[in-house]
């Protein structure tokens, strides 16, 4: 069998720190050799071997879509003809920015930056100019890009010294990050006692679907709103994944609660790098030039990633197209879980939205520390699985998979065939 995958990786490796661009596509969770993508079309990639898979990473969310939509591509390339940046503001920024703040109530004003990362870098330093504080709660379980503040692991104890994740880090950067764990007001009360007067912001992925998917109650949600008000800190909603995901205005929007500051990425940008923050517009009047904190951007609002964007957003914001998207995704992850429950394996599909993630065990949870670390070897195992059959996913059991308006019921009819043939070569 021909595998010119493990040829290019090869190759890569001269070129790349660990033969990428990102850490974990390496396939270092999973073992084996990542796969090289040469085309995808609707619900479906192909690898340089001509193989194809349903993709359920979707590029890790932002191809609601699907691959290579009909209306994104014919409006890209025709943008393209016409240059791809300037520098000066552009219509394309203005029209991405009016459907948006059209049909999403919980943001007044919003700045285009190039990823998430950006975006949620940018708005905590506009939590804490805004706030003249520097301290942030972040939780156990959330990843938030890879800012060096946010790049940080708790200690044993509250009153532990939290450690960065990263080397190169400075520990004067990571001593102003609180970690707690989800799903607990008590020690976010307690935080906000033991550091009074000292807290810019909470940061929290209102739906976490970085480690895991690891849903929170709406009461816990309106918790966090209700301390962050108590103690004059920013409540800080990262919906890099949950933006245009959950609903069009992301998880503010699913829950119906209002934070004071969002950051998007991902959907937003049809596929092409973008990023974005936004908030009430007190709080966006202090970002430059019309306010003093400062951010930046060569490329930012470009005119082919704005055109991108606001063809994909068109297609997300016609009526009932998050209700028909879930209403597949539940239909799918049913169909697994009554195979699970009748086979008796002690596993299940968890869900929110057309988000999902496989769980071993048969509860829901909801908390970073709940994940039993000790079944990734299993979940390693179903991941070839997957792959031989025609199934790509993320290439680690943490990472959650993504249905798009693409995966149509018969494609997921297909995937959940194959899906359950290889949940019984990795129990039975
Ligand atoms: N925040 C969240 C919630 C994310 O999921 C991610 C990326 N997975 C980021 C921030 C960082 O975004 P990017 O990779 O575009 O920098």
């Amino acid at each position: 069998m021909r595998n010119h995958s493990a040829t290019l990786f090869e190759e890569a490796k001269s070129y790349f720190p660990g033969g990428v661009n990102s850490p974990v596509r390496a396939f270092k969770s999973v073992g084996g050799t990542p796969l090289f993508m040469k085309e995808g079309k609707g619900a479906k990639i192909t690898d340089v071997d001509d193989k194809e898979y349903i993709d359920f990473c979707c590029s890790w969310g932002p191809l609601i879509l699907g691959h290579a939509h009909e209306k994104i591509v014919k409006n890209v390339g025709e943008a393209l003809l016409k240059g791809t940046s300037f520098g000066t503001p552009t219509t394309a920024e203005n029209k991405l920015a009016k459907l948006i703040l059209e049909n999403n109530p919980y943001i007044d004003k919003i700045r285009f930056v190039n990823s998430g990362t950006e975006a949620v870098m940018s708005a905590l330093r506009l939590a804490r100019g805004y706030t003249g504080k520097s301290k942030i709660i972040k939780f156990d379980g959330c990843y938030h890009g890879h800012v060096d503040s946010l790049l940080v692991k708790a200690g044993s104890g509250l009153a532990d010294t939290p450690t960065a994740t990263s080397k190169g880090i400075p520990e004067s950067v990571v001593n102003d990050t609180i970690i707690l764990p989800l799903d607990n007001l008590i020690v976010v009360e307690e935080a906000f006692e033991q550091f009074k007067d000292q807290i810019a912001c909470v940061i929290i992925e209102p739906v976490p679907a970085n480690n895991g998917l690891l849903k929170q109650r709406r009461e816990y949600l309106l918790g966090l709103k209700y301390l962050c008000e108590k103690h004059g800190a920013l409540l800080f909603f990262d919906e890099v994944i949950s933006g245009f995901r959950v609903h069009f205005s992301g998880a503010a929007g699913y829950y119906d609660i209002q934070p004071d500051l969002i950051s998007y990425g991902k959907i937003i940008g049809g596929g092409f790098p973008v990023g974005a923050y936004g908030g009430k517009k007190e709080i966006m009047a202090h970002v430059a030039p019309e306010g003093e904190i400062y951010q930046a951007g060569t490329l930012s609002g470009n005119p082919i990633a704005m055109t991108a964007g606001y063809h994909q957003l068109l297609e997300c914001s016609k009526i009932g197209f998050y209700q028909e998207l879930e209403s597949r995704t539940r239909d799918f992850v049913s169909n697994i879980n009554a195979f699970c429950e009748k086979r008796g394996y002690n596993f299940h599909l968890t869900t929110i939205a057309s988000i999902f993630w496989c769980v071993f065990g048969k509860k829901d949870i909801s908390r970073a520390d709940q994940i039993d670390a000790s079944k990734m070897p299993t979940f390693s195992k179903l991941y070839h699985n997957l792959l031989e059959r025609g199934i790509y996913m993320g290439p680690s059991g943490y990472e959650v998979g993504f249905i798009s308006n693409a995966h149509s019921e018969s494609v997921l009819n297909d995937a959940a065939v194959k899906f359950k043939d290889a949940l019984k070569a990795t129990f039975e």
